[in-house]
Order: structure tokens, then C-alpha cells, then sequence
């Protein structure tokens, strides 16, 4: 079991690493490296840099200062947080438990844009398999994506369901070698799709060519799982995209965190970084108070 584990290698997530194992907590940071910083071609309104250095650069000397201190890191992405009494950390490369999390994963990916996608939110489309899948008990289910996440969310609906559909809303499936097996278990339409017809909740998928396919309930799962798919499952309150936090950046559910662009605001390096320490300071009185 960790003390803490830190969803997000950018500026926020390394900043509270560097408190968090600086105060001997165990620390575990898992992260894609994908972070926002990288596209930044040149940096030069942070503190202390005698000459300005591209993202990529700021990036990884975080990483360099974290394996100094011997913080441990993972490149994994996270499909998941669940939590009963402490925190279960779902990604790509096992499962692992923490007394305290944070979600530091930056600016959530655009909403997937289909016409009509918000008349049926609640109403047969649901973003949490966790919370919803037992609803659609041995009826037919879909998972909207074409990435690892959405395998993973079709994965889960097995426990529910043998019918599911993979829909990749007209894309390529773009999984990792280990998943081309899974995906044998399910269905798979690689049609566009159009819009969602249905009277109280959810029937039909309409596809771009005007066929239609009959479902009971989609799950959408696009890209990676972001702070918003966190929060749905966690019932976490959001403003929009941005996770509610209070000023010692602690979300509404005691022990989970958030720091950075993934709280809206002003999405700078600073900010990140402040909100990043503001959260291992509080993470660091909650762990205590556990012992
Ligand atoms: C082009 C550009 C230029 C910029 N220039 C500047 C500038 O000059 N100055 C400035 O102050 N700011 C600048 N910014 C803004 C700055 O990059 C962000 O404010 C900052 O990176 C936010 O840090 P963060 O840690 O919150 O998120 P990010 O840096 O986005 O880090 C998020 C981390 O979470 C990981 N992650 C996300 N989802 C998952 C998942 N499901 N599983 C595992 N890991 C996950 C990502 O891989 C990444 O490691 C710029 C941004 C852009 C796009």
C-alpha cells in the first residue's frame, strides 16, 4: 500500500511528488508521457530560468529530480480510481492501492462531438461502467472509442453482459499488442456515427451511412481516461471539465486530490507547480492523521 500515489507526470504531479517523498511518505507516480508541456517550443515567464528551455526540457528534469530523491515512477495509463475506505489505482500495468491520491493529469481531451450525444446522457449513455454496467444486465451494451480505455470499458461490461460492441465511431482501433487478443470477445463497428434515436432513453445508433443498430446502453470511452472520467466514476463535483477543489486543493471525497489544468483556472507552469505543493502539503496532514 502506497501513502500516495500521483496520476500525472507534468509540472503539477512532479511538484508534489518532490514534497511527498521529500517527507517520506511512499510514493508512487504513474503517468503517460503526454503532457501539454511538451508541445511548448520555448518557456521563458517560469522562475529561475537563466535562459529560456523548451517543455520538453522542463519535463525531464522533473522526471531527473524525482529519480534523485528515488521517487518511483511508472509509465502506465490510468483507466480508473476506485475507492472503498482507501484508493485502488486501475492502469495498464496492474492495479495499485494508496491512502491518498492525486489527480494531476492535466486539461481533460475534447468531448467526443455527436449530434444529440447530451439528450441521452443519463438516459442510456453513461461514461462510468463501474457505476452503470449492472443496469444493462444481459442485455446489449457498446462502448464508444478505439483506444486501450475502451477495451478496458468493454472488458469490464463482460461481467454483465456477452454482448458488447466496440464502436470506434469511424476509426482505426489504435491498441497496444496485448489488447489485440481481448478484443477478439467483442464485436467490432467501425461505422460513423450520426446521431442517437430513442423515445425515454437510448434505442437506436444512427450511423453516417444511415443504418442503425439497436442498443440498450453506451458507455463512451474516448481517448485516454481523463480527470472528468475519474471524477464521473468517483462522483467527484465538477464545474464542466474542471475538478471542484477546495484551497488545500482536496476534491469533495476525503483523501483524493487534484492540482493543475485539470482544475481549471489559469493553465500555466506556476500554477501547476503551486497547486502541486498545496496538495502534498494537505496529502501529507491527511497520511499522518491515518497513522
Ligand atoms: C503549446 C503550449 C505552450 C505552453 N506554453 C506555456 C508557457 O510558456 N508557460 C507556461 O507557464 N505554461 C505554458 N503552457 C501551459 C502548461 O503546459 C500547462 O499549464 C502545464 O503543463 C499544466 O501542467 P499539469 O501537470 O496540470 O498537466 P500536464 O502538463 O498536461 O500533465 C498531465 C500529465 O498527466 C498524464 N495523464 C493524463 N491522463 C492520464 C491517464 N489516463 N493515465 C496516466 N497519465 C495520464 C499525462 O501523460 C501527463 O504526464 C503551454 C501549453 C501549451 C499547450
Amino acid at each position: 500500500m502506497y501513502d500516495v500515489i500521483i496520476i500525472g507526470k507534468g509540472p503539477a504531479g512532479c511538484s508534489a511528488a518532490l514534497y511527498t517523498i521529500r517527507a517520506n511518505l511512499k510514493t508512487l507516480m504513474i503517468g503517460m508521457d503526454e503532457s501539454v508541456l511538451r508541445k511548448a517550443a520555448m518557456i521563458e515567464n517560469y522562475y529561475g530560468l537563466a535562459e529560456p528551455v523548451s517543455g520538453q526540457s522542463l519535463l525531464e528534469i522533473g522526471e531527473q529530480q524525482i529519480s534523485k530523491l528515488g521517487g518511483e515512477m511508472l509509465t502506465a495509463e490510468v483507466f480508473g480510481i476506485e475507492w472503498m475506505d482507501t484508493f485502488e489505482v486501475i492502469t495498464s500495468n496492474g492495479n495499485y492501492q494508496a491512502k491518498t491520491v492525486l489527480i494531476a493529469t492535466g486539461q481533460p481531451q475534447k468531448q467526443m462531438k455527436i449530434e444529440n450525444i447530451i439528450t441521452y446522457e443519463g438516459k442510456g449513455i453513461s461514461y462510468c461502467t463501474t457505476c452503470d454496467g449492472f443496469f444493462y444486465k444481459n442485455r446489449k451494451v457498446g462502448v464508444v472509442g478505439n483506444k486501450d480505455f475502451a477495451v478496458h470499458e468493454a472488458s469490464s461490461l463482460q461481467n454483465f453482459s456477452t454482448d458488447v460492441t466496440l464502436y470506434t465511431n469511424g476509426l482505426q482501433l489504435d491498441i497496444s499488442a496485448e489488447n489485440t487478443e481481448v478484443v477478439k470477445a467483442f464485436h467490432v463497428n467501425d461505422k460513423k456515427i450520426a446521431r442517437f434515436e430513442g423515445n425515454a432513453s437510448l434505442e437506436t445508433i444512427v450511423f453516417a451511412d444511415d443504418s442503425t443498430e439497436t442498443v440498450a446502453g453506451l458507455f463512451i470511452a474516448n481517448e485516454s481516461a481523463s480527470s472528468v472520467d475519474f471524477a464521473k466514476k468517483l462522483g467527484v463535483m465538477t464545474v464542466g471539465n474542471d475538478i471542484t477543489v477546495d484551497p488545500t486543493q482536496q476534491t469533495n471525497l476525503p483523501g483524493l486530490y487534484a492540482a493543475g489544468d485539470c482544475t481549471g483556472g489559469f493553465k500555466q507552469i506556476s500554477t501547476a507547480v503551486g497547486q502541486g505543493a498545496m496538495a502534498a502539503r494537505s496529502m501529507i496532514a491527511f497520511v499522518k492523521k491515518m497513522r
